[in-house]
């Protein structure tokens, strides 16, 4: 198929599409939920139940109660620390998954490595891809299962976080009043929480009702999370606006369901196979101990470009780094030298042969042409995130269910009674707004709080010129603090999970080690921080932050890329399964080169 491609032609096209997207206002676009818009950021799931303020001390508060906080926990608790309070805005642990309830709402990542701690719990996922119910559910086995729901403070937003250097305790402020005073934070705050809008004109006059998929109103649909019929969206014109990895997944569900559907679509995305199957429990049960750290370093090594001799997981994050290894193990039989070089180019034709094999997939299930035309995606797989769906392209061929393509332009406008697209109006009963989360903007924005340091200086300030850390994990002048997410660590962003795991052992071993020690302060040195900050500095990923890719949150919104957004993106140069390699190393050999305990 390769050698069919007009790879000039192919550039030229994507060129085109890329910059019909270009926008000034880059991340600026996009809105926060206040005025008409604030309930967006209220829990339409548990009633916020009126309690005293807290006062208290513990070893250690844990901000977010999602994966990132639940690993946190469960490592700490395996390790002896018990005194741990899990603070959440939401109203039970999950993240993500406690938000995003929207119908049809499933991980792209197989379950075997996304979901943590499936051996210590003892859960067999029922399918390869597990629908979000389950999804929470394994959140809330974890917490049961690690007594994390013991002191944990749930409905309860941080607003502050506060260090004081006199006593060695950061300060948890809260909106219930709480002022909780804690040796140790772990900070696992994640992006995909804080809902953000699109910045259209004449948003706040639509007249009819809206929300964002991560605060789904099964009231105002019918239905629930499982998959019930949207009983009232019956007779019922919706419009949904944006078709990114959440709106393919809720399509389906809405195709199904409402009277008339219209999918507004900006930039479609790319749609490869879904394939999904149960999971046999005589096949799960034969794996034996210690299968999923197998599990996870396989899919790790073969989703980054390394060799193993079979790949377990077997999926659209693998295939990609099979066709570009099986490239680059012909081209130097043929006598290519193995360098960058080779690597670009086999990156390349293998990209290529994927994207037009997720066009050729749209023209073989939709049939309309116009539609399927306009369903086609014209850039480089990973400059947005892939998506993988059986059913999302098929339900273009329901009578009911309209695409309507601004052709790269989004919505014009919004008035009281719908949307105008290239000069049309469509007429809606209910906007579903599926335009993403806070991910490019601030870290106060996105967690929704400021952290002040010793001296009281803010992350955001420390982090002015781009993040700054040792790890991912420590903050010079941030002295028991630790951030976890994959920045400045493994940045493996196809299985997040595993970051955070890792992430959880590694906070544990240093706790253990203080208290080992007498220590009451941990603090990485600058010279550590920036030795770490220069080394991932020769590191630029070749995709994540490529100027040259369709506008979206992996590039900036197609923005200048600074060394700011580079630094907040970048990764161990020698990629994820090196990083907890050396990890591994760093912790076990009872040094923490880096970190002072005092
Ligand atoms: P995204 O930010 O990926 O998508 C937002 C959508 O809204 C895009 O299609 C965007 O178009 C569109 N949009 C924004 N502004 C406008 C406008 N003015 N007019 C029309 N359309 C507009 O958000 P998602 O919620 O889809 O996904 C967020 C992330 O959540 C994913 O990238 C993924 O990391 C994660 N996720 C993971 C899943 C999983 O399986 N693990 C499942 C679902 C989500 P454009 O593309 O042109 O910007």
């Amino acid at each position: 198929m390769t050698d069919t491609i007009d790879r000039d032609a192919l550039r030229a096209k994507y060129r085109e599409e890329r910059d019909k997207r270009i926008r000034p206002d880059g991340n600026e676009q996009y809105l926060q939920p206040t005025g008409r818009f604030a309930h967006l950021l209220d829990d339409p799931y548990t009633p916020r139940v009126e309690r005293d303020p807290v006062t208290d001390e513990v070893e250690v508060v844990i901000i977010g109660g999602g994966f990132s906080g639940l690993t946190t926990g469960a490592r700490l608790k395996q390790a002896g620390i018990t005194d741990v309070r899990i603070v959440e805005g939401g109203g039970d642990v999950g993240g993500a998954w406690y938000w995003n309830r929207y119908p049809g709402a499933m991980c792209d990542t197989a379950a075997m490595v996304y979901l943590p701690l499936l051996e210590e719990t003892g859960h067999m996922p029922s399918t390869k891809y597990v629908f979000a119910p389950e999804i929470f559910a394994h959140a809330r086995r974890i917490a049961t299962h690690f007594g994390l729901y013991e002191g944990a403070l749930f409905s309860t937003q941080v607003s502050k976080l506060e260090w004081d250097d006199a006593d060695a305790r950061w300060i948890v402020h809260t909106d219930r009043g709480d002022a909780i005073r804690a040796r140790f934070v772990s900070m696992g705050t994640g992006p995909l929480h804080r809902p953000k809008l699109p910045g259209i004109p004449g948003i706040e006059s639509f007249e009819g009702p809206c929300f964002h998929t991560s605060r789904w109103d099964y009231g105002l649909t019918g239905g629930d999370p499982e998959g019930a019929p949207m009983t009232k969206l019956a007779g019922k014109r919706v419009g949904i606006v944006g078709t990114g990895a959440t709106a393919v997944q809720c399509i389906p569900a809405l195709s199904r369901d409402a009277g008339e559907l219209f999918v507004v679509q900006r930039t479609p995305s790319s749609i490869d196979v879904r394939n999904n199957h149960p999971i046999d429990p005589e096949w799960f049960a034969s794996l034996g101990p210690g299968w999923q750290q197998r599990w996870l370093t396989n899919f790790a090594t073969l989703q980054t470009g390394g060799f193993a001799d079979e790949d377990l997981v077997h999926d659209g994050w693998t295939d990609i780094s099979q066709r570009i290894r099986d490239r680059v193990v012909k081209m130097l039989g043929e006598g290519a030298t193995f360098g960058p070089e080779a690597m670009l180019k086999a990156y390349e034709e293998s990209d290529d042969e994927k994207m037009e094999e997720i066009r050729a997939r749209v023209d073989a299930v939709v049939r309309d042409p116009g539609t399927a035309a306009a369903l086609k995606p014209w850039y480089r797989q990973l400059c947005k995130r892939p998506c993988f769906h059986d059913e999302y392209l098929q339900a273009y061929n329901n009578p009911n269910t309209h695409l309507v393509d601004t052709d790269g332009k989004g919505v014009e406008r919004i008035d009281a009674t719908g949307v105008w697209v290239n000069g049309t109006h469509v007429e809606l009963d209910l906007i579903i707004f599926a335009s993403g989360f806070e991910v490019g903007t601030p870290a106060a924005r996105r967690s929704g709080f400021e952290t002040y340091g010793r001296d009281g200086v803010s992350l955001s300030e420390a982090w002015d010129e781009g993040m700054q850390s040792l790890h991912g994990m420590h903050v010079h002048g941030f002295p028991n603090l630790f951030v976890v997410g994959p920045s400045q660590g493994s940045n493996l962003i196809s299985n997040i999970t595993q970051n955070l795991t890792e992430a959880g052992t590694t906070i544990a071993t240093i706790l253990c080690h203080a208290h080992d020690v007498g220590a009451t302060r941990v603090e990485v040195t600058p010279e550590a921080q920036s030795a770490w900050v220069q080394l991932l500095e020769g590191s630029v990923r070749a995709f994540i932050g490529n100027p040259e890719c369709t506008p979206g949150y992996y590039n900036n919104e197609g923005g200048p890329i600074t060394r700011k957004q580079r630094l907040n993106g970048s990764g161990y140069p020698e990629g994820p399964v090196a990083f907890w390699q050396y990890l591994d190393r760093w912790r076990t050999d009872g040094e923490f080169r880096g970190l002072t305990f005092t």
